[in-house]
């Protein structure tokens, strides 16, 4: 079941993943799996393990971007140490043409995950960041990303979160997902060089998207929708077939654990699906 939704150990995996889904008229963004380092020496290691993606995905000539966690690159280390291992990914990926959107993990993370994003954006045009539906201090973050311009990935969110913190109810969660896709998507915003991504697999803010930017003129090249790898492969290829600017979010690597519970979390149906093929051994 991990295979469903992470394309494999190794980068040949994920580079396979990515020409498959370019045949669809797909494109993609690379995710080497890990999180949480605490040392100097993984942090290094990741980092140079993102200069060996951008240079396969040029190499292979995919369209694709990577998605990369600060705590990944030594955050926890310390936040100038982490910003120097991104800036040199920003580098390479610069000259190889690749885009870098910085992942937004749990709460604790958030102010120094755009505070980095804040100091490496007017430097760095491929970077882009990421902002979660759930947390209660998204549109004010989200305001002020707008006056900053890049790839903005809309998502809902990810982690377990206290009340204080996010939304606990799927409803407010949502109702607050589509004013802050409002805001993404707006002439202003756009202006100033945003470029909105809409991450959602939930079909009534797709649905709501694709009115959205019909009715406020917004092109289907003005935007992009954004799914993860192994969920709702259908409605993946029929947004791509329709014209819309469709990014998987290819995840690859060993360590796979906390991503695979994560999804796991999101759905019920999937831990049952998972003990019944347990209970068949
Ligand atoms: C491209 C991309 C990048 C992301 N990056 C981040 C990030 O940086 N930080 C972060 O916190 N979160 C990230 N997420 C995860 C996101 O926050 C949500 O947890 C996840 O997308 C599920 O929410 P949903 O919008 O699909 O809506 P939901 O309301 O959770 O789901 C809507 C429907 O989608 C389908 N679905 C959703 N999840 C699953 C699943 N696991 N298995 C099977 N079906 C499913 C079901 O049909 C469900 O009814 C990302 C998501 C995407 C698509």
């Amino acid at each position: 079941m991990v295979r469903r939704f992470v394309a494999g150990e190794g980068l040949g995996d994920a580079v396979r993943v990515a020409r498959e889904l370019a045949s669809r008229g797909m494109t993609v963004s690379l995710d080497p799996l890990g999180e949480n380092v605490s040392t100097r020496e993984e942090a290094e290691a990741a980092t140079e393990s993102v200069l060996s993606i951008v240079q396969a995905i040029r190499s292979a000539g995919v369209d694709s971007s990577v998605s990369i966690k600060l705590t990944q690159a030594g955050l926890d280390i310390g936040t100038e140490f982490c910003a120097a291992n991104v800036r040199r990914m920003l580098e390479a990926a610069r000259e190889a043409g690749v885009a870098i959107q910085i992942d937004m993990e749990g709460s604790d993370y958030t102010e120094r995950t755009l505070a980095i994003y804040r100091e490496l954006r007017p430097e760095h045009g491929n970077v882009g960041a990421v902002v979660q539906a759930y947390l209660r201090r998204t549109a004010a973050d989200l305001a002020a990303l707008c006056e900053i311009g890049g790839p903005i990935r809309l998502c809902k969110g990810a982690y377990r979160e206290p009340a204080e913190v996010a939304f606990p109810e799927k409803a407010e969660v949502d109702a607050n997902y589509v004013e802050l896709a409002q805001m993404l998507l707006s002439a202003g915003a756009r202006r100033r060089g945003v470029y909105p991504n809409i991450a959602t697999h939930d079909e009534r803010l797709i649905e709501w998207t694709k009115e959205h930017v019909r009715s406020e003129g917004i092109g289907k090249d003005e935007f992009e929708f954004q799914m993860l790898y192994g969920n709702r492969r259908d409605l993946q290829e029929k947004l791509a077939a329709e014209g819309y600017r469709m990014r998987v979010y290819v995840p690859f690597g060993r360590e796979w654990y906390p991503y695979f519970m994560r999804r796991l979390a999101e759905r019920p149906a999937n831990v049952l699906f998972l003990v019944k093929n347990l209970l068949k051994y």
